[in-house]
């Protein structure tokens, strides 16, 4: 039964869901249609609800054009739907005329994009997640305290490249475990780590025991930075991935969260695929397949997951039901200059 497997997690409230089944059991594979199970939760984190309201609001309230630094969360359907209302996206700040308003996307930027942006006399609204921005604050108490900052995440990505211009003193990249046992430090350095928020739970344990075996003195928050959504939507592909014989994950190549998701998937050894879409969804990969499960990163919105279960469509009679799991009741606070008229609750 999938409910009663899940209901450990927490059961769902009595909100509509569009593809509820709320007591599909399994059975239901003895008939000849593809059964597809959609992971409990998926999809859109607070954060990410945020920041898009916060382009949508700016919009409303200025003529556009509205400037966005980076990509405003990882998905293209999302980047585009904004674009089509007037944003316009750039990967720097020179390419934003002095004094335009212009938004800091969910992933947060350095110290120094924020200087160049005062440079500029640009207008800023700052959609850095809030659980992004705690990151920071950890990182720079570390730091003020004499600590070495070890920040365990990928290289590259828009969020390390912001919590590491966030923290003033050394700050070090450790992606993996060979990555912390390779450090060029000695032993008794006083130390700190924080992490990416969208890590995968077990790999990130695996660095913090190796950066513990190592160094004497070091200090973190075990992997509490690695925000709810990401934990919850981890912990969810996981009893998803007992139930399935493929796993599908709705999301952006770029997406660190969605790619996590994928390779737990994998890990858990069933076929795992990330999609954008149903344009993407190759049929040979749920060829065979009585069972199809599907979650979603968190920056990938729901219309993207009825998207691939029409694709599944055509290719079969699809039966679709729903895990029972957390429901999130989480609410990020706008900025002040565009908070009128949102509920203010923040749990
Ligand atoms: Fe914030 Fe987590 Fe969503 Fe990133 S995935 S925007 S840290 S809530």
């Amino acid at each position: 039964m999938v409910g009663p497997i899940l209901g450990a997690i927490g059961a769902r409230s009595g909100k509509p869901n569009l593809y509820a089944c709320a007591d599909s059991n399994l059975s239901r594979l003895e008939t000849n249609d593809m059964q597809v199970i959609l992971a409990q939760p998926r999809g859109f984190c607070a954060g990410v609800v945020r920041a898009i309201e916060i382009v949508e609001r700016a919009l409303e309230r200025h003529r556009a054009p509205v400037y966005v630094r980076h990509e405003i969360v990882h998905n293209k359907a999302v980047v585009d739907g904004l674009r089509a209302k007037g944003a316009v996206f750039v990967e720097t700040l020179d390419a934003v005329p002095a004094r335009a308003l212009t938004i800091f996307s969910a992933h947060g930027v350095a110290r120094e994009v924020e200087a160049d942006a005062g440079a500029r006399d640009l207008q800023v609204l700052d959609a850095t997640c809030p659980l992004v921005a705690k990151v920071h604050i950890q990182g720079r108490q570390y730091a003020a305290a004499g600590r070495v900052v070890i920040l365990i995440g990928h290289a590259g990505h828009p969020e390390v490249e912001g919590t590491m211009g966030q923290i003033d003193g050394r700050v070090l990249l450790v992606q993996d475990e060979r990555e912390a046992e390779a450090l060029d430090l000695a032993p008794s350095t006083p130390l700190a780590y924080v992490t990416q928020t969208t890590l995968s739970v077990d790999d990130t344990r695996g660095v913090i025991k190796a950066l513990q075996r190592r160094f004497s003195d070091i200090v973190g928050p075990d992997v509490r930075d690695i925000c709810y959504a990401t934990q919850n939507r981890q912990r969810a592909v996981r009893e998803l991935c007992r139930q399935v014989d493929v796993l599908l994950v709705v999301g952006a190549a770029n997406s660190s969260n969605s790619n996590r998701l994928r390779e737990i998937g994998a890990e858990s050894g069933i076929p795992s695929y990330l999609l954008a879409d149903g344009g993407e969804l190759d049929p040979d990969w749920v060829a065979g397949a009585r069972a199809v499960g599907i979650t979603a990163g968190a920056s990938a919105p729901e219309a993207m997951v009825a998207h691939v279960i029409d694709a599944l469509r055509a290719l079969a009679p699809v039966e679709v039901s729903a895990m029972d799991g957390i429901e999130e009741h989480v609410e990020f606070k706008l900025p002040a200059a565009l908070a009128g008229g949102q509920n203010q609750r923040t749990t």
